[in-house]
């Protein structure tokens, strides 16, 4: 329903029924309220809702259905797709609800869905403990988990969503239900890999486990032109590699950044990024096969707070510029593989894109795949919109005969019904069941949807 048809008396009793605030079209803040992470995202919801707690979040959920709006459902609004924000619906914004408690002896964190990886780290390194968490810090634990999780824990500690302990879920018959293996044991694992399909998380809680607070991390740094070779040399080093390290390459021109020396600004590298998750002196002997390859042009390996290693891609992944993301799963890194990634590295048409390649196994389990690459085209100016985009197409066309079935919910773009369903794989018909019991008219449908009318 437009904005113009929603009657102000309606807008103005669910305002008198929140804690939070709401924002419509014409109220200050609208513009900066209805943005996304992607600045590719140009949406006008009707209306926005900010939610401080949970009733808040129910109260937003009936009236989207009293109304018949179309909702998006927002938690740090990093979503490449957009699926943060909408046209002409209701926006349930959670950034507002940010709480996060540590208990530190049963080393359990309760968090609420607005906050973000670079709080809830944060919080939790105060007592060393940590979770697999996003490795850009202003990225949604919300979206984040619910598709699943990747980062630099993952290795040794599984998949942000494996933390899971329990959920408190609104579902979109407006109730309140609190999600854990124990007592709902299917919706629970529904919430681990469904991607915001079955209703809206208002707290999560997860286990820790102890990481660092200094932890032996960062990179090594080669010139673009061996990426051939440091490639070959990746394939065998990670093959039999510890599972307390994990490691992402990135092949990408180094960004203008007053923490790069101005003589790599703008320079074609293949970065190897490693975090390890276990004992220092273990780390040193598992890194040593890298800093002596080469050598490297630059080894930045070092002991340094988890912290700021989780913030270490923040200045180049900023808010607004335009983005969009191709991804796939790779069984292995077969020579093909190699050459396709290396000729995408060097036909990138914007100096800010990055192509990455993040190292599974070990506890962080997607299928039979090895590796989850993501082409990620960022650019400012719009007249570089179909060049960029075109490269990720590109991309994804050459790499697919080198993938395997499935894809990484949380790095999806607007890909098409099918390929959702292909990256479910395995476990989409468990999750459209799931579905079509918890949501069968598809309320939350702006997300790496299961449609359960099909
Ligand atoms: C710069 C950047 C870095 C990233 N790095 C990583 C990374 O290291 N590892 C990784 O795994 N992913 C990463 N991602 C992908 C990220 O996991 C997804 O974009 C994720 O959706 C972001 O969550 P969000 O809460 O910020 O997003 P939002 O756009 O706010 O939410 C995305 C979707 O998640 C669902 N959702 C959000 N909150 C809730 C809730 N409380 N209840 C139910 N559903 C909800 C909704 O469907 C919503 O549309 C990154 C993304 C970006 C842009």
């Amino acid at each position: 329903m437009p904005a113009k048809r929603l009657a102000t008396d309606a807008i103005n009793r669910l305002a008198q029924r929140l804690a939070g605030t709401v924002i419509g079209p014409g109220d200050a803040g609208f513009d900066e309220a209805r943005r996304v992470w992607n600045g590719m995202i140009d949406k006008t919801p009707a209306l926005v809702a900010r939610c401080a707690n949970a009733d808040d979040v129910v109260a937003a959920v009936e009236f989207a259905r009293t109304h018949g709006l179309l909702v998006a459902v927002r938690g740090g609004g990093h979503s490449v797709a957009g699926h943060g924000t909408c046209d002409d619906g209701l926006v349930i914004d959670l950034s507002p609800m940010r709480e996060i408690r540590v208990d530190a002896v049963e080393r359990v964190a309760a968090v609420a869905p607005g906050a973000n990886w670079g709080e809830f780290d944060r919080a939790a390194q105060a007592h060393a403990l940590a979770v697999t968490g996003g490795i850009v810090s202003a990225t949604g634990v919300a979206g984040l988990t619910l598709g699943g999780g990747i980062g630099w824990l993952m290795r040794k500690h599984g998949l942000t969503a494996d933390n899971l302990l329990g959920a408190d879920l609104v579902t979109a018959d407006g109730q309140v239900r609190h999600v854990n293996p124990e007592q709902d044991a299917e919706l629970f694992w529904g919430l681990q890999r469904g991607g915001g399909n079955f209703g809206i998380v208002t707290g999560f809680r997860f286990r820790l486990h102890p990481v660092g607070p200094i932890v032996l991390a960062g990179w090594v740094l080669h010139r673009q032109e061996k990426a051939h070779e440091v490639l070959r040399f990746y394939r065998d080093y990670v093959a039999n590699l510890s599972i307390e390290l994990t490691t992402i390459v990135i092949l990408r021109r180094l960004p203008q950044l007053p923490t790069l020396p101005p003589f790599l600004h703008g320079m074609p590298v293949i970065g190897i990024a490693v975090c390890h998750a276990g004992v220092i002196e273990h780390g040193e002997r598992a890194v040593q096969p890298l800093r002596a390859f080469g050598p490297p042009m630059i080894d930045g390996i070092a002991l340094k707070p988890y912290v700021s290693h989780q913030t270490m891609f923040d200045a180049a992944q900023p808010p607004g510029r335009r983005n969009q993301w191709k991804t796939a799963y790779l069984p292995e890194l077969g020579d093909e593989a190699i050459d396709t990634l290396v000729a995408a590295a060097r036909s990138m048409p914007s100096p800010l894109s990055v192509l990455a390649i993040y190292q599974l196994g070990g506890a962080a389990k997607m299928g039979d795949a090895a590796f989850c690459v993501n082409a990620a085209a960022s650019w400012v100016d719009s007249r570089d919109s179909e060049a960029n985009a075109g490269w990720t197409r590109s991309f994804a066309t050459a790499i697919e005969p080198c993938s395997t079935p499935g894809a990484y919910v949380n790095f999806l773009g607007d890909d098409g019904q099918q390929r959702v369903r292909s990256a479910y794989r395995e476990n989409f018909d468990r999750l459209l069941a799931l579905k079509r019991r918890y949501d069968p008219g598809n309320f939350f449908r702006l997300n790496p949807n299961i449609d359960p009318t099909r």
